[in-house]
């Protein structure tokens, strides 16, 4: 998607602190942290939502978990826990309409659920 922001971070278009890439999946840093260690984890592929998903797309976003386990055990939070949002709509606070899953840790979560 031409007009998409984060097509742009994972074609290089526009800079990002990257932590992670594979193939399906690229990690960067959120620019605006809700807590100490706050990353994106997005497929290379764009896809709008969890609504815009299908069942082709289902290992896809196993592996953006995969991913989040692997990056908790590297920044060393994967004891002390963290949390993962995928946030779809605008009631569910979605701004980026390209999937991605917020990998929140390094401290306690206080961010509301609801
Ligand atoms: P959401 O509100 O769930 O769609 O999350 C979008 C997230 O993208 C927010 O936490 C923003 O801070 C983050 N964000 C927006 N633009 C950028 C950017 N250029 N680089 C890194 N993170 C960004
Ligand atoms: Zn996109």
């Amino acid at each position: 998607m031409s007009d998409c922001i984060f097509c742009k971070i994972i074609k290089g278009d526009i800079p990002s602190a990257n932590v992670y890439r594979d193939e399906q999946v690229t990690a960067i840093r959120d620019i605006n942290p809700a807590a100490p260690t706050h990353i994106l984890i997005l497929p290379n592929r764009h896809i709008d939502s969890v609504n815009a998903l299908s069942n082709d797309d289902e290992q896809l976003i196993g592996h953006l978990f995969t991913t989040a386990k692997q990056l908790a055990a590297q920044a060393g939070v994967a004891d002390g826990g963290y949390r993962l949002i995928m946030n779809t709509g605008a009631d569910g606070g979605q701004t980026v309409f390209h999937i991605h899953l917020h990998f929140l840790g390094g401290a306690p979560m206080k961010h509301p659920m609801g």
